[in-house]
């Protein structure tokens, strides 16, 4: 997860050096005997790593923290995902009982106002089992702790496929920009793999390009690129993708993706490190600093298309927001606030749909199964 786009502030507190941090040593260590990782390796232990990775290890959220998500930022975000699946869930027929999935929930707070929406609709409350997919134990306590008396059943697994079979509604906002990205540069003989390695003399780790090209049809045709392009794949998004389409298309049901990143794939460099609310070197300290990459919505709209699913938009996610009632949620809220508070309406409904804070970058795309009418937010039909 990236976050909102950091201020302009340092980090908290001199870094730790390299020499202290648990996961530099062992990363050399296997690069000493295995030699160099792939980005994508290198961003999987960083952020997972069972001992020292970034997630399990802290809760990476608010001002302590590294990054503020849309559901920190306000209530009305979580509040109008829930009414969202509440209306997609008349859509589907009302089936009872159905699954509400979230994917990486973070602190639980999503999840938490969107029950709280969902209340208006007490067939659908009654309805609801609760799964939280979330890989990371510091925040599994965390959403504990938030959602103890939620309401709905509440079930925790580690991955999709743990979650029982059955009529479901999934969200998931930054969770695909935190999955490992692949980087491919345009070299001499084609493409060739961007690997990380250790540098003994400069005590770090670097960028370096594996020697032989790759032998790979699905990737776009070097010829008409310059050398030096780059481009990146999220092998495991697409094949979470791919996986939530095959699910909907078996089970019925309908999943929310947001996050920010492009609608249309083309050539760039997106991986980038955030801590204390700065952007900061992704090689240095893995496992200290969020690592995220843009998302590419169209590989993801592909993969779960090609597994038969409808898509939808990717919309940015101000005019969806907008759409789903925001303004008249905030004036609501408003109206019972104290001026401060209101101050804080107005913020947070400013930075989550103006077009130079998240209302742009931000996307939110829709897939959905069991031939299902455009889910709110996306007037056009499935593309
Ligand atoms: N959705 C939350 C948190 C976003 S941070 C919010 O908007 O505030 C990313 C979340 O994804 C964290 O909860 C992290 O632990 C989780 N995560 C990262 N990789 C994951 C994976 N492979 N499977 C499931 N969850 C993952």
């Amino acid at each position: 997860m990236s976050g909102d786009k950091p201020a302009d502030t340092p980090a908290d507190g001199p870094a730790d050096s390299p020499a202290d941090n648990g996961l530099t040593a062992l990363l050399r260590a296997r690069f000493e005997s295995a030699g160099p990782m792939t980005v994508a390796e290198f961003m999987a232990e960083a952020l997972s790593h069972p001992r020292y990775g970034y997630y399990a290890t802290r809760d990476p959220f608010g001002l302590a923290g590294d990054f503020t998500t849309a559901p920190e930022i306000s209530q009305m975000f979580g509040e109008l995902i829930g009414l969202w699946c509440a209306q997609v869930w008349g859509q589907m027929g009302a089936p009872d009982p159905v699954r509400l999935v979230e994917l990486g929930p973070g602190r639980g707070t999503l999840m938490a106002d969107a029950l709280r929406a969902a209340a208006v609709m007490p067939a659908f409350r009654t309805a609801l089992r609760v799964h939280l997919v979330e890989t990371s134990p510091v925040l599994t306590a965390a959403q504990q702790r938030t959602l103890a008396r939620a309401g709905p059943p509440l079930a925790w697994h580690r991955a999709l496929e743990e979650v029982p079979a059955g009529p479901m509604l999934l969200v998931a906002n930054e969770v695909f920009d935190a999955l490992p990205v692949r980087q491919l540069q345009r070299g001499q003989g084609g493409w060739h793999e961007r690997l990380v390695d250790w540098d003994a003399e400069a005590g770090r780790f670097r960028l370096v390009l594996s020697q032989r090209p790759l032998i790979d049809d699905s990737l776009p045709d070097p010829a008409g690129l310059a050398p030096g392009t780059i481009i990146e794949r999220c092998p495991a998004g697409e094949a979470l993708a791919a996986a939530l389409g095959a699910r909907l298309v078996r089970d019925g049901g309908a999943a929310l993706i947001i996050d920010y990143g492009h609608a249309a794939s083309g050539p760039g460099e997106t991986l980038q490190a955030v801590r204390g609310h700065a952007y900061a070197d992704p090689l240095a300290d893995p496992g200290k600093a969020d690592l995220t990459a843009h998302v590419d919505f169209a590989r993801l709209a592909e993969a779960a298309r090609s597994a038969g699913a409808a898509i939808y938009g990717p919309a940015p996610q101000g005019p969806f927001l907008a759409a789903l009632g925001l303004a008249m949620r905030a004036e609501r809220l408003t109206a019972g606030a104290t001026p401060a508070q209101a101050e804080d309406i107005r913020a947070a409904l400013h930075r989550l749909t103006a077009p130079e804070q998240m209302g742009t970058l931000f996307k939110v795309m829709a897939m959905t199964a069991g031939r299902l009418p455009p889910p709110p937010g996306f007037a056009d039909s499935a593309v």
